[in-house]
């Protein structure tokens, strides 16, 4: 067999999902396979064929998951319109969902056509390599399978299926529609969240406060990571919003190249909600909204909602000390104060707008861009004050990319794909992504930002 599959999820209540049967294709083909993925999850790849990976060849009933959500500040129930859970495949003890994105409608679809544009998932996997690299925790991409039928979005090209791997897809959306049932519901729900991911909560005598501490914290994490390498999410909805702090759904994310936290890629995002600057607070936000769907549990346990809101009252300050924590990283500074000096960086970067993740190779190795923004009295005082406190290379080697995927990069390599049917150049991306801290050979040519004019008018969808 090719996965080994147990999927608790179907011992839940029965309207948390539906069954759903994947579409059918006629000649699907596999444009991407994940070699160490398949690895990490034990897959025999002889018996992954393509039929498997497309749908076409069950090992059991699928599932499609109900959610629901906050879309841009707006209450909406909603489920996997296009997403299929074939099952949890279980390996060293660990549990995964593999879901197919693309697979065709569910009874969640809504209006939509359940299905996926090829260049939505290929860009789907092109970042979620990049950011396991990155060492973020995310949503793992196992394969991209070309469709037989036309998807018509801005443009019309072939459909795709995405095969997707996540600890789970259980999201802060999921309580949403759970908190809207009877309490023992709610309740049932959570135990089986606690046991699926923050097992060592179980035991604790207050442990729904400290499943919501939990969540907060690997919230955070997630966030300072995206925060670390320039990383827009563009869609913070609250149904994609994971439980276990994994970042997923890459729709109309982007990397930043020029410093600015207003910085907005999303063609939908007219008013800057999910701007890279607006991340911390709009996870706070969110956390607002996952707290409320916890109320219910409060009557039946010793928790008060208080206790609750006491908790979301920590997160400015957990935020920033581990926004703090990380910036001292990325500056090679070895020591819990020097905030000022990060502050100044942070300044710098907004007053010069210049490149993010250059910006930080240059401290640590002048010379190594050949730009005038590099090239101020200001900006090697700032380098002089760094280097008396900081600068460490080791520090700044492991926090600092010197690799980020472009978003010109990525357009470029679809736009290859789209036009010529060739993978040479995204297959060149995903080379110096595989380690993205590590300097390549070559790599020079990856290392550029786009000009102005392009970011200026980027948009994603
Ligand atoms: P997203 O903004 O990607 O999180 O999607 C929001 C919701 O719309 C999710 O519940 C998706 O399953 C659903 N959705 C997105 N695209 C489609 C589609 N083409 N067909 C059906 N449902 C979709
Ligand atoms: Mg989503
Ligand atoms: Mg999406």
């Amino acid at each position: 067999m090719a996965f080994s599959f147990d999927t608790t999820y179907k011992n839940l209540d029965s309207n948390l999902y539906s069954k759903v049967t994947p579409k059918s294709i006629d000649t699907p083909d596999v444009l991407l396979l994940d070699d160490e993925l398949c690895a990490d999850l034990g897959l025999d790849t002889a018996k992954l064929t393509t039929e498997v990976l497309a749908g076409q060849d069950l090992l059991e009933e699928p599932i499609a998951q109900i959610y629901a959500g906050h879309q841009y500040g707006s209450f909406t129930l909603l489920g996997d319109g296009r997403a299929m859970i074939l099952g949890e495949h279980v390996h060293d003890g660990k549990r995964y969902d593999i879901q197919l994105k693309g697979a065709g409608r569910t009874p969640y679809s809504r209006r939509g056509d359940g299905n996926a544009t090829v260049s939505s998932m290929l860009r789907e996997y092109v970042y979620s390599y990049a950011m396991q690299n990155l060492n973020i925790k995310t949503s793992r991409s196992l394969a991209v399978v070309e469709t037989d039928e036309a998807v018509k979005r801005r443009r019309t090209e072939p459909g795709a299926i995405l095969v997707r791997v996540m600890n789970s897809h259980i999201r802060y959306g999921t309580f949403q529609y759970v908190a809207g049932r009877a309490s023992d519901e709610l309740q049932r729900f959570t135990d089986y969240v606690i046991d699926r991911h923050y097992p060592k909560l179980n035991g604790t005598d207050r442990k729904y406060l400290e499943f919501f501490d939990s969540v907060m914290q690997s919230s955070i994490e997630m966030v300072v990571d995206w925060l670390r390498v320039g990383f827009i999410h563009g869609v913070m909805n609250t149904d994609n919003m994971s439980i276990d702090g994994e970042t997923f759904d890459y729709g109309p994310c982007a990397f930043m190249n020029y410093y600015d936290e207003e910085t907005v890629f999303s063609s939908i995002d007219k008013h800057g909600r999910y701007a890279f600057g607006n991340q911390r607070p709009i996870l706070r936000w969110n956390l607002e909204r996952f707290a409320e769907t916890l109320q219910p549990l409060c009557a039946q346990s010793a928790l008060t909602y208080d206790e609750l809101e006491v908790k979301l009252n920590e997160f400015g300050d957990r935020f920033d000390e581990q926004y703090y924590t990380m910036m001292r990283k990325k500056l090679g500074i070895n020591s819990d104060d020097e905030q000022e000096l990060v502050d100044e960086v942070l300044e710098w970067l907004r007053k010069s707008n210049a490149d993010y993740t250059n910006t930080f190779l240059e401290l640590e190795t002048p010379g190594t861009f050949d730009n005038p923004v590099f090239a101020t009295t200001e900006f090697e005082q700032l380098r002089n004050k760094l280097a008396a406190v900081g600068l460490d290379e080791e520090l700044m080697q492991e926090a600092n990319p010197r690799y980020i995927p472009r978003n010109y990069l990525i357009e470029t390599a679809l736009d290859e794909y789209l036009e010529t049917g060739n993978l040479s150049k995204f297959n060149g991306l995903l080379t110096v992504l595989e380690d993205p801290y590590t300097s390549k050979d070559m790599g020079s040519q990856f290392q550029q930002p786009p000009p102005r004019e392009f970011d200026a008018e980027y948009t994603t969808y």
